[in-house]
C-alpha cells in the first residue's frame, strides 16, 4: 500500500495531494495505484488538490467525508433525535428555557445533565436534581446561553454497582441519497470508577464525576489514579471491559435480560441516529466532494442501558481515538514531557491486564474497515462482500425517515433546478 503518511507534516500531506513534481529531484512523483487517506475531516480539507476523479475509477479513498463534524455536535444531534423514544430529552438554551421549566413543574421529579455546549470528553458536565437552586440559577443565568440542558436518566443499569456506557463503533460508507452504513459487531463497556447512588449530595454543586460520569477521559486520569487502580468488583483494575464481557456480567446479574432485544435496539439507534448525520446540511453543502471518490468514515457512539434494558442514545463522535492503549497504568512519577493526564507509552504504573482485550476492538474496527472499503477492488464490485464483524444498517432506514430528513434535501435541490433556467433565460 506505500508508506505512512507522517501526522506531525502537513506539508508533506499537501505535497503528496497536489502529486506536484518533487522540488529536489525534479521528477514528477506517482503515487502508488490505490490511496488511503486515513484523516480527520480537517485535514481531509487539504486533500482538495487531489486529482479530479470518479467513484468508479477512483485511486484514492478517504477515511472522513466532509461536514460531519458539524452533524455530531450537541445542538445537532439533539436538534435531529429530540423525538426519538431513544434520545433522552434535551433542551437548548436560552431558546427552549420556557420548554424546559414546563416540563420541571410537574409533580414528579427531574434530573438533569447540563453540557457546555460543543465541549467532548465529559469536562464541564454536571448532573442536577430539578429542585435544586443551583439549577434554577444555572438556568436562568447568562452561562446557560452556552448549553444543553439534557434529562439525565436516574436508573441507569450498573454492573456489580458501577455505571457504565457502551461505546460502539460504526462505518459509514456513503451519505445522502446513497447512504450506506455498518455497525461493528464488537465495543467496548466504560465505567465510572466509584460506586452508583443518585443522591442529592452527588448532585449539583457537590457533583461527584467518578460517580455518575463514565467518559474514559475522566476515569483513566492520574488525577484519578487511586479509583482507577482499586480492584474493583467484576471490572478489576481500570474502567473498561469489552461488550461481551459486560453482557455476560449483565445476563449473570440480571437473568431476564434479552441479548437480542439489546442488539434490536442497538441496530436501530444506530441506523436512524447515522443516517441523519449523513443527511445533515454541512454534508449535503459537501455533496460533489463527498461523491467524487470512495470515502468512509469510523464514528464512536455512546450509550446507555437503564434497570428495564432500554438503551439510549448518549452521543455521536467522529474522530475517534481508533490508537491502541498502552500496558501501564498512568503513572504519577513518569517525567516523559508528553506524559499529562492519561498517562503515556514511556508509563512504568500498575499492568492493565485487559489492555490487550481493549486493543482488539480497536482492531476489529480499523480491519473491518478496510476489508469492506477493499482497497484493491474497483468500487463498482465492492459491496458483494461484508466483512463478518459488521452488520449493515442502511436496509433499517424506513420510508418515513427518509421522506422526512432525505427527501427533503433532494426536493430542495430539485426546486433549486427548476430555478436556474428562468434566472438565466432572462
Ligand atoms: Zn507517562
Amino acid at each position: 500500500m506505500g508508506d505512512l503518511c507522517d501526522p506531525e507534516d502537513v506539508d508533506q500531506l499537501v505535497y503528496l495531494a497536489k502529486q506536484n513534481v518533487n522540488p529536489e529531484t525534479k521528477k514528477v512523483e506517482k503515487l502508488p495505484r490505490r490511496c488511503l487517506w486515513w484523516v480527520h475531516e480537517e485535514d481531509g480539507r487539504r486533500l482538495r488538490n487531489l486529482p479530479k476523479e470518479q467513484m468508479a475509477t477512483s485511486r484514492h479513498c478517504i477515511g472522513t467525508f466532509l461536514g460531519t463534524d458539524a452533524a455530531v455536535t450537541k445542538v445537532a444531534i439533539t436538534e435531529c433525535n429530540n423525538d426519538e423514544p431513544w434520545y433522552p430529552t434535551a433542551y437548548i438554551l436560552p431558546k427552549e428555557l420556557p420548554l424546559l421549566k414546563k416540563k420541571m413543574a410537574g409533580r414528579k421529579p427531574t434530573w438533569w445533565i447540563a453540557k457546555p455546549r460543543d465541549d467532548y470528553g465529559g469536562s464541564g458536565m454536571k448532573a442536577y436534581n430539578g429542585k435544586m437552586k443551583e439549577f434554577k440559577e444555572l438556568i436562568n443565568s447568562k452561562k446557560a446561553k452556552t448549553c444543553v440542558v439534557q434529562s439525565y436518566i436516574p436508573n441507569p443499569l450498573l454492573i456489580s454497582g458501577y455505571k457504565f456506557h457502551f461505546r460502539m463503533y460504526t462505518i459509514l460508507s456513503g451519505v445522502l441519497d446513497k447512504f450506506e452504513c455498518y455497525l461493528v459487531k464488537h465495543g467496548t463497556a466504560l465505567y465510572s470508577t466509584e460506586a452508583f447512588r443518585n443522591d442529592d449530595d452527588t448532585l449539583g454543586d457537590n457533583f461527584d464525576p467518578y460517580i455518575h460520569l463514565t467518559n474514559w477521559s475522566i476515569n483513566f486520569t492520574k488525577k484519578n489514579l487511586e479509583r482507577l487502580v482499586k480492584k474493583k468488583p467484576f471490572i478489576g483494575r481500570g474502567c473498561e471491559t469489552t461488550l461481551a464481557e459486560a453482557l455476560r456480567a449483565i445476563k449473570r446479574e440480571n437473568p431476564t435480560f434479552d441479548v437480542k432485544d439489546f442488539w434490536r435496539q442497538m441496530e436501530v439507534i444506530c441506523a436512524r441516529s447515522m443516517y441523519k448525520i449523513s443527511q445533515w446540511k454541512r454534508v449535503k453543502s459537501f455533496r460533489r466532494e463527498n461523491f467524487e471518490r470512495p470515502r468512509f468514515e469510523n464514528f464512536g457512539i455512546d450509550l446507555m442501558m437503564d434497570t428495564d434494558f432500554k438503551v439510549w442514545l448518549l452521543e455521536a463522535n467522529t474522530q475517534v481515538g481508533l490508537n491502541p492503549g498502552f500496558e501501564p497504568f498512568p503513572d504519577l512519577n513518569c517525567k516523559h514531557p508528553l506524559c499529562i493526564e492519561n498517562g503515556c507509552m514511556e508509563c512504568n504504573g500498575i499492568k492493565n491486564v485487559r489492555y490487550q482485550k481493549n486493543n482488539d476492538v480497536m482492531r476489529t474496527t480499523i480491519g473491518a474497515t478496510i476489508d469492506l472499503m477493499q482497497l484493491d477492488v474497483p468500487a463498482s464490485r465492492r459491496d458483494e462482500i461484508i466483512p463478518k464483524t459488521i452488520v449493515p444498517l442502511h436496509p433499517l432506514i424506513d420510508d418515513e425517515l427518509k421522506a422526512k430528513f432525505g427527501a427533503m434535501s433532494t426536493r430542495t435541490e430539485k426546486k433549486a433546478q427548476k430555478v436556474v433556467p428562468t434566472e438565466t433565460s432572462g
